[in-house]
């Protein structure tokens, strides 16, 4: 059985209730694991506080050679931390390997980072005085994480953090703890103190209580859904704690008529494999000019046909299962009400002997703007076109969401890439490509998204907080 990580010991909940995770793949036992409640929490916060008082005083080249032996041990242990992410995610191999390396990624940037964190000499409005402003950690920070990346949702938080100087509780999701726990034995081979990084899980209402009440805890960094998220944005509010947000998105991809429709088709198709479809920046809605709607529909098709699902630990599968049968009901709901409101389904996939997690690829033409499809995470390998003639008309239906996380264009024609890039109400866009997440740039949403960026040179700015000295 798997223990809670607390204060740099491995230990049993004090319930001594555990629960089980599941591969959804085979629907196997993976393990169970001690599952925390409001005791447990208390005593990771406890030890996060304690080790926080000495932790924001090392120095920041020994905090970053400790991020550094952190990331290279993810690197050397890249292959086991895919197949976890494998059998307990669902994403194919080959997935999952990208996602470790973009895990990485970020503890190497953070573990550089934290040689940077510069504070500023202002300028004195006096004779004899020195004005200074100083960086300085924020404290305990609560990371509650959710399941489709289980490596990389938590090293984007846990990197700049502990590169600023404070100390971590992590709440991964119940879905896809395990991960999680084989990250913090890495982090604790690489010599991180104890209490520094803690991880508990099981009883999320319970824990998300304790950390939102929790006047010890001064940061909550949260990614998940949006009906969450808001709740534990309500619940900080009393303690008046920073709050960084990675929500919902619903993001548009619009293919123009001068697009380069074999570019665009790649990078639909590579968005839509990312973790199944099950990722916040995924490709949700798709408007294509109604000149090229039948020829790119078709190439989706074609390259649809080529997509193999099963286990994604068979190197030959490119699509894994949904996380659980909840979430493949919620997307034959979305299809159902698409189809009842005139769409026609263009292609499914047909695949035997899989079990009721797999969500088969499908495409669907014809889509109506008052479809859930047009208004809903689809979370799944579907690809839902819409069409569209005028330019203003299809950024309209784009902005016409309360999420505005990624969004994506395919054009040639370099002043409508102005126009449409001025225009989009989006934290990010992708011009012509897809990869719009690396280490060194930030990531965020606006509108209710979320609040705050995560990766780049901002990213550890929301660890810190300002300081001012007068000094007569
Ligand atoms: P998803 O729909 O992607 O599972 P959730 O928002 O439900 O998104 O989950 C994201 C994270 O939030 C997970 O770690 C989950 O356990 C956690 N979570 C869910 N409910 C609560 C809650 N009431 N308090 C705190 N955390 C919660």
């Amino acid at each position: 059985m798997q223990k809670l990580y607390i204060n740099g010991e491995w230990v049993e909940s004090k319930s001594g209730k555990a629960f089980d995770v599941i591969n959804p793949a085979t629907n196997e036992l993976i393990d169970r694991v001690a599952s925390a409640g409001i005791e447990d929490t208390i005593d990771s916060i406890d030890a996060a506080e304690e080790a926080f008082r000495k932790w924001r005083n090392v120095l920041p080249k020994d905090r970053s050679k400790i991020l550094r032996k952190f990331y290279d041990s993810m690197i050397q242990n890249r292959e086991d931390l895919a197949r976890l992410i494998v059998v307990e995610q669902g994403k194919s191999i080959h997935d999952a390997r990208i996602e470790v390396d973009y895990a990485a990624s970020f503890v190497e940037w953070f573990s550089e980072e934290a040689k940077r964190i510069y504070g500023d000499i202002v300028p004195s409005t006096k004779v004899g005085q020195t004005l200074l402003n100083y960086k300085e950690p924020i404290g305990v920070v609560a990371a509650i994480t959710p399941w489709n990346f289980p490596a990389a949702m938590i090293t984007r938080k846990i990197a700049p953090a502990i590169a600023a100087g404070c100390t971590v509780i992590v709440k991964p999701s119940e879905e896809t703890p395990l991960t999680a726990f084989y990250l913090a034995k890495l982090l604790e081979e690489s010599g991180l103190p104890k209490g520094v990084f803690n991880i508990i899980c099981g009883n999320a209402a319970e824990i998300g209580n304790t950390l939102t009440e929790s006047k010890k805890v001064r940061m909550l960094t949260f990614t998940g859904s949006t009906i969450i998220g808001k709740m534990l944005y309500a619940k900080s509010a009393n303690t008046v704690k920073k709050v960084t947000l990675e929500l919902g998105g619903n993001a548009p991809f619009i293919a123009f008529d001068d697009a380069d429709i074999a570019l665009a088709v790649q990078g639909l198709i590579s968005s839509k494999l990312r973790a199944g479809g099950q990722s916040c920046i995924c490709v949700n809605r798709v408007f294509v000019h109604e000149n090229i709607a039948s020829e790119f529909a078709n190439a989706i098709v074609d390259e649809f046909k080529k997509i193999k699902v099963g286990n994604g630990l068979d190197e030959s599968v490119t699509l894994g299962p949904l996380i659980n049968k909840a979430a493949n009901i919620k997307i034959s709901k979305m299809i159902n009400d698409a189809v009842n409101k005139g769409s026609s389904i263009l292609f499914k996939s047909d695949a035997e002997g899989l079990n009721e997690n797999f969500c088969l690829p499908t495409v669907i033409m014809n889509i109506n703007d008052t479809s859930l499809l047009y208004e809903s995470e689809i979370f799944a390998p579907v690809v839902s076109i819409f069409t569209f003639q005028d330019e203003e008309d299809v950024i309209a239906r784009a902005n016409n969401t309360q999420y505005g996380l990624a969004s994506y264009i395919y054009t040639e024609d370099r002043k409508r890439i102005d126009r449409v890039v001025n225009a989009l109400e989006y934290g990010m866009i992708g011009v012509n490509n897809v990869t719009i997440s690396t280490e060194m740039t930030s990531f965020g949403g606006i509108k209710e998204s979320g609040l705050g960026r995560e990766g780049g040179k901002y990213g550890i700015l929301e660890y810190l907080e300002d300081k001012f000295v007068a000094i007569n």
